[in-house]
């Protein structure tokens, strides 16, 4: 479904990205870990046109959908962009949501103007999904009124609403306390379950573990390893950084 390849970027004359190549196969859950600043945010946000890239390919579906130019981003207009990011729902560390609208008009906001749905079939799609994230109460509360973990799932709704072909979840958790970092990841794992096709950045790895199909390691902008979970984990004898960097969680 997700071909990156050869994927760089640099921000002036620092590396964040050094030739990348993954694959996200339909209804894979693809988790990258990784030490802070090894590029994994810079990664999502490439496939979610977010950031431009310097060089390779990004493709979904196998229609090259990505630009390595702000040429690219000119020529298609803000509108198609939007249709584009919509394709690859992604959810950020800080909700982002609209603090002036409430849950329901948070999710309404990108069905009517992005997909084009009506006020009445908009409301219907995010009451569903509302319901789905444990959040059928709180549709017409606004985000101020929520907890960070209630605020977050919102956001979860948002993005899989508008029926991504993948959702891209970068560090969802990271900004919760503690305590409100479990019912968060009850929804991503329950949406897996569903076969939602993900990639996620997480540093939660015993989550990773248990919740995902492949994990890759990202080291200083490549992939420095990647398999399911349980092999990744145990072999750590042949990869010095791997080993040190999974010796943090134990
Ligand atoms: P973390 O786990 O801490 O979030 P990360 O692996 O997600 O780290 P990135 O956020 O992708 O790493 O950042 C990779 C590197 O790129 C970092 O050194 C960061 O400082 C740098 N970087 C990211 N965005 C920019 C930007 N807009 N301008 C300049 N440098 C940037």
């Amino acid at each position: 479904l997700l071909a990156i390849r050869g994927l760089s970027k640099s921000f002036g004359s620092h590396h964040v990205l050094r030739s990348v190549d993954l694959d996200v196969s339909r209804g894979e859950v693809v988790t990258v870990i990784g030490p802070s600043g090894s590029g994994k945010t810079t990664l999502l946000r490439c496939v979610n046109f977010l950031e431009t890239y310097d060089g390779g390919s990004i493709r979904i579906d196998g229609a090259e959908v990505g630009f390595s130019d702000g040429e690219g981003r000119r020529r298609r207009g803000e509108r198609d962009l939007a249709r584009m990011r919509a394709e690859t729902g992604m959810v950020f560390q800080q909700f982002n949501l609209f603090p002036h609208l409430t849950a329901a008009e948070n999710v309404m906001l990108g069905l009517r103007r992005v997909r084009g749905k009506g006020k009445a079939e908009a409301r219907s799609i995010a009451e569903h999904w509302l319901g789905r994230v444990g959040l059928g109460h709180k549709a017409d509360s606004l985000p101020g009124e929520l907890s960070g973990g209630q605020q977050q799932r919102v956001g979860i709704a948002r993005a899989v609403a508008m029926d991504p072909k993948i959702l891209l979840l970068d560090e969802i958790t990271s900004a919760l306390d503690p305590e409100l970092v479990g019912e968060v990841l009850d929804v991503v794992r329950s949406l897996a379950g569903d076969g939602m096709t993900m990639l996620m950045v997480t540093h939660e790895i015993a989550f990773a573990r248990d919740a995902s199909h492949r994990i890759v390691f990202m080291a200083d902008g490549a992939v420095a390893a990647e398999g399911p979970p349980a092999e990744l984990v145990a072999n750590t004898a042949g990869n010095e950084r791997l080993g040190a960097f999974l010796a943090r969680f134990r």
